[in-house]
């Protein structure tokens, strides 16, 4: 089973903004054992988020979604709007959001940040959530709450867009009462200087059919002169077996690992 992740925002998409969540996200994740099958990036548009969410969570292979940004206060944040339109639910107002948007606002009032201590359309905005979430994460460095749904066996997560926001919802609600339990898989490389990539296709075949539970992948790095051999599993052994048959193969053309 894999996860996915949604990045919204057509800022991503014109090459204003890199979209750095879904990296961020791609390497935690594999860490903690929900390695990702797909990252898709969005427009800010509700039908293309609409049209996203309900493919990856009616994929057989997906067990998570994270879907992220969107989920600000101007009309262009429509994340919400998405979720409750692809799960059926109507979007309403969330007390203890709206809430805690208050005490926000009363603070940074207080701390003499802004005019008015009056929470407004915009920020209410960022209180009317898809009906009936299965959890309200605690955004503790902004306004926007992160949800969870769960939907026919499966879990939609969703974040907002600013990277610290994401990132601190996920460590400190996320991963430790939702991402326990499951271990990363095993990553070795082999390291060849000036190696031709076309040299490891046979071998990289024949370990397609004989050790299809290890991913194999060629990285050439034109900087270093570096070719990066990948291999990933969850079985240490498995993963050893596949790096011999790399070694034994090339080594008759005077290829042998720098590391
Ligand atoms: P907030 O509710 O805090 O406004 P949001 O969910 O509305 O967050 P966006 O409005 O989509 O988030 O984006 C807020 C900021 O975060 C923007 O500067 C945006 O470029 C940046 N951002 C959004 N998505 C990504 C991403 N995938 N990677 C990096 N930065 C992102
Ligand atoms: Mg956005």
């Amino acid at each position: 089973m894999a996860t996915s992740v949604i990045a919204v925002g057509d800022e991503l998409l014109a090459g204003f903004q890199q979209d750095t969540n879904s990296h961020w996200l791609a390497e935690r994740l594999r860490l903690l054992g929900f390695p990702l099958k797909r990252i898709t990036v969005v427009t800010d548009r509700t039908e293309d988020v609409v049209e996203q969410l309900r493919r990856d969570l009616w994929d057989a292979e997906v067990e998570d979604v994270y879907c992220c940004g969107g989920l600000g206060p101007t009309p262009d944040d429509r994340t919400f709007e998405a979720v409750a339109a692809a799960l059926g639910r109507e979007l309403v107002t969330w007390q203890p959001v709206l809430e805690r948007i208050q005490r926000r606002v009363d603070r940074m009032h207080a701390a003499g940040l802004i005019e008015s201590a009056e929470v407004s359309e915009g920020n209410v905005r960022m209180a009317r959530i898809p009906a009936a979430p299965d959890h309200v994460f605690r955004n503790r460095g902004g306004m926007a709450p992160g949800l969870l749904y769960l939907v026919e066996g499966r879990r939609l997560f969703v974040l907002p867009g600013v990277p610290s926001e994401l990132k601190g919802i996920f460590t400190k609600e996320i991963e430790p009462e939702f991402l326990t339990g499951r271990s990363a898989a095993v990553v070795r490389e082999l390291r060849f200087l000036f190696a031709v990539e076309a040299g490891f296709y046979p071998v990289m075949r024949e370990l397609e059919a004989s050790h299809s539970d290890v991913s194999v992948g060629s990285y050439p790095n034109f900087e270093t002169r570096e070719l990066v051999i990948r291999f990933l599993g969850d079985d240490p052994g498995r993963v050893a077996e596949a790096m011999d048959i790399v070694r034994r193969h090339v080594a008759p053309m005077g290829l042998t690992p720098i590391s």
